[in-house]
């Protein structure tokens, strides 16, 4: 792979690339045809990473369909895929991660402990394997997103970051390949997630910058849902993700994280 990039690089291509765990949907591929837009070569990265998997989580049966997801992504406009076994990526004796300190622990990293360790590791290592000028990512992963562009600009990568918003269904459920485990029951009760959203925006549209009630307004419909629990609701700062005192007096994002049935899903509001 590296070699393919070093010559398009060689010949002035721009490259762009995608880094995803396949089992593709809509969301993904907004991301290849945004690549597409900005870029001469678009590389698909289908990995399912096992350093960002806690040792309870969904790793062994995280949706797999290579085939499918090629037969997807080739119209939205791929010229390369990148899919590595785990053995590849990771050969014994590996014993290096990056970390982006404080940027993930709150939220998502502290659920899900020693995770963006794994995905800033991952995506150091595919920016080294396919060597783009862009990476493009999913709003919907909203402290990724920020750990990414920060892990960037401390590393110096030479590597543009550019972000696209959040792919829903029509009835507000964002993608998620996750998504593929829910019950129909479950799947409705899902819907909490984006009414907790549009409750919070709701409440800031009409004035409201009390962090409480701001809060409070995202929780009350996923508590008044019984099949969901909430793992965290939380409003922060929109790129230091620190949380308000009291008063929202700066973009911030309304991020949350809740488990329906067994699955865990997560969703996110920009509020600025
Ligand atoms: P994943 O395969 O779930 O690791 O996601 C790969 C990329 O797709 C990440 O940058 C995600 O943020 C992005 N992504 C996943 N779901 C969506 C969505 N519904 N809308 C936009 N981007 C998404």
């Amino acid at each position: 792979m590296r070699a393919r990039a070093e010559d398009l690089r060689r010949d002035g291509r721009r490259i762009a690339v995608v880094p995803t765990m396949g089992a593709l949907h809509d969301g993904h591929l907004a991301l290849v045809r945004h690549a597409r837009a900005r870029a001469d070569i678009v590389i698909l990265t289908l990995f399912v990473n096992p350093t960002q998997f806690g040792p309870t989580e969904d790793l062994s049966r995280y949706p797999r369909d290579e085939v499918g997801d090629l037969a997807k992504a080739r119209p939205a406009g791929i010229d390369l895929a990148f899919c590595p076994p785990a053995s590849a990526m990771y050969p014994a004796g590996a014993q290096t991660f990056v970390e982006v300190r404080d940027l993930q622990q709150p939220m998502c990293g502290a659920s899900r402990p020693g995770h963006f360790a794994g995905v800033a590791t991952i995506v150091s290592k595919l920016f080294n394997i396919t060597l783009p000028h862009l990476a493009v990512f999913g709003e919907k992963d909203y402290q990724q997103l920020a750990i990414i562009r920060r892990m960037v600009r401390d590393l110096d990568f030479d590597i543009e970051i550019s972000s696209v918003p959040i792919v829903r269904e029509s009835d507000g459920l964002a993608l998620s390949s996750r998504n593929a485990y829910l019950t129909p029951e479950q799947r409705t009760a899902a819907l909490a997630l984006s009414r907790g959203l549009a409750a919070v925006e709701t409440a800031f549209r009409a004035g409201e910058r009390s962090s409480a009630a701001l809060l409070a307004a995202a929780r009350a419909p996923i508590e008044s849902e019984s099949l969901a629990r909430i793992d965290y609701v939380e409003l922060r700062d929109a790129d230091e993700l620190t949380p308000f005192a009291t008063t929202v007096d700066r973009p911030a994002v309304l991020a949350l994280a809740v488990v329906v049935g067994a699955t865990r899903l997560i969703d996110n509001r920009v509020l600025e």
